[in-house]
């Protein structure tokens, strides 16, 4: 088969390269940056593990088990430790657990009687039947009610896209959401009976999925992938241009200009508008033109997708003494509402779900801060955000004495906002792929913006690749 090439060597890339070079396929994988893993950056110092990025992959679909287990990294899987199992969400000014039943919610104090009414009362409210997108506040607040938007899915919004509420849409960012009132005309009745359906296809509740990293953290698998691939992989190789032949395509980066069956862009869509694409060069002029003369090749506009969102995000990760920080911290993390106000959109507790993450006697917390709540803070100098998460994790979680270890990670577009008229994007792609045969577009930009996600979106684009260089 004809070679294909990956732009991008995030986990996306590399999971589509690493299974097509399996089944014989060819590949090059061209990476802007100077390290493999994208968005994934795992640091280990002084007995401290910090993670830049993503700290967990949430195993949500069986082909991503299988991918850690095609890439032999099954004994160096690290599962989050059961115990951590505990979510907390802050209201008065404290971090409060979770419910984990519905005994337990209609007993929590996280929530007042008017809120437990309204999850009590979401089965009987109609469901909407215009068409019309709608955004996710919007959303919760028809189905359920502000005191819920405000107290608990605007955190919850922070923790996944670090994204607004008023902006993010439904069908777009949370399709299963959108899918269970269509089908079922509520969500609580759709996640009673949804979960019959889910079992079927395998797949798992995000909620209920495990969720695992490595012993050395998630670098581990875009490591292993890359190594895999070994002179595949060619780092500070920006592709600049794509140019479509009747053999196939022709990719640019400053090395030159070299022809594959097939590309796959796996980078980021802001980066993408700044590519040059051009489609059938040296199409002959339509009947009737002047022969022997070429048109020049269309170049695909894709500037619309610099108007894609991505804010800013600052991680910070603080190494403590056990016996300086008040709260226990067992249990995956907080959430922090924009109404308690704080500067932290929320913290993973990471030495209480992946124990070798901080030395014996020690506590390593991962917060974020920025996104589109607040996407200024992260403008501001390491030390002051070092300064303001202290302050914040002294009050919410009684962390007084000084961090024995700090590092921050600045990541000036972390994450795209599927935000209301995203499916215009999805929309181009889907154009742009039947317009130029031979070009895939994958990754978190366009089939969800987890880990798990991305994966996924790797292993799928494979399928579609290889159905393209067997036909042709
Ligand atoms: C701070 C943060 C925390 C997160 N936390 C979690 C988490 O805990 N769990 C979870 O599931 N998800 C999390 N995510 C999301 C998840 O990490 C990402 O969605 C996923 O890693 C995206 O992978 P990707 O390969 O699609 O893209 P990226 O990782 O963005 O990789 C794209 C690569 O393409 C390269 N590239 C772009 N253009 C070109 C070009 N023209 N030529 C060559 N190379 C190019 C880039 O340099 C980059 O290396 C987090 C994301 C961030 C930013």
């Amino acid at each position: 088969m004809k070679p294909v090439a990956i732009i991008g060597a995030g986990i996306t890339g590399l999971t589509a390269a690493f299974y097509l070079k399996r089944r014989g396929v060819p590949v090059t994988v061209y990476e802007a940056g100077e390290r493999v893993g994208g968005v994934i950056q795992s640091v280990r110092r002084a007995g401290f593990l910090a993670e830049n990025g993503p700290n967990t992959i949430l195993e949500t679909s069986p082909k991503i088990a299988q991918l850690v287990q095609d890439a032999g990294l099954a004994s160096r899987r690290l599962d989050s430790d059961p115990k951590a199992g505990a979510r907390y969400l802050v209201r008065y000014q404290r971090p409060m657990e979770m419910p984990g039943s519905p005994l337990g919610f209609l007993t929590t104090r996280l929530f007042t009687a008017g809120a437990k009414l309204a999850v009590l009362r979401e089965p009987f409210v109609s469901r909407r039947t215009d068409g019309k997108e709608e955004s996710v506040a919007g959303f919760v607040k028809r189905r359920l009610n502000q005191e819920f938007l405000d107290h608990a899915i605007d955190a919850l919004v922070a923790g996944v896209y670090a994204g607004d509420p008023y902006q993010l849409s439904v069908p777009q960012a949370f399709p299963r959401l959108a899918e269970l009132e269509a089908r079922y005309g509520s969500l609580i009745k759709g996640q009673i009976l949804g979960a019959r359906e889910r079992k079927r296809r395998g797949d798992v509740a995000r909620d209920r999925a495990p969720k695992f990293s490595f012993d050395e953290g998630l670098q581990v698998l875009p490591d292993t992938l890359a190594i895999s691939l070994g002179d595949a992989v060619n780092l500070n190789s920006p592709v600049t241009k794509l140019r479509q032949t009747s053999e196939g395509w022709r990719v640019t980066t400053a090395n030159g200009e070299i022809g594959f069956g097939a590309v796959i862009y796996s980078g980021t869509a802001y980066r993408l508008a700044e590519l040059k694409i051009e489609c059938e060069a040296g199409n002959p002029l339509p009947a009737g033109g002047a022969h022997g003369v070429t048109r020049p090749a269309p170049q695909i506009d894709l500037s619309p997708f610099s108007d894609i969102r991505y804010p800013p995000v600052a991680s910070v990760v603080l190494g403590f003494r056990r016996e300086d920080v008040t709260h226990p911290c067992q249990g995956f993390g907080m959430l922090i509402p924009k109404v308690e106000g704080f500067r932290i959109l929320g913290t993973i507790f990471s030495s209480s779900l992946f124990p070798n993450r901080a030395p014996a006697g020690h506590v390593t917390l991962t917060s974020y801060l920025g996104g589109e709540r607040q996407p200024e803070l992260t403008l501001r100098p390491a030390e002051e955000l070092l300064a303001l998460v202290r302050e914040d994790l002294r009050v919410l979680l009684g962390a007084t004495g000084n961090p024995v270890f700090q590092h921050t990670a600045l990541y000036p577009r972390a994450i795209p906002q599927y935000n209301l008229g995203y499916g215009r994007y999805r929309d181009l792609m889907n154009a742009i792929e039947n317009q130029a045969a031979g070009l895939f577009f994958a990754g978190h930009y366009r089939e969800g913006v987890s880990l798990g996600d991305s994966i996924v979106s790797g292993c799928n684009i494979v399928e579609r690749v290889e159905k393209f260089l067997t036909a042709k």
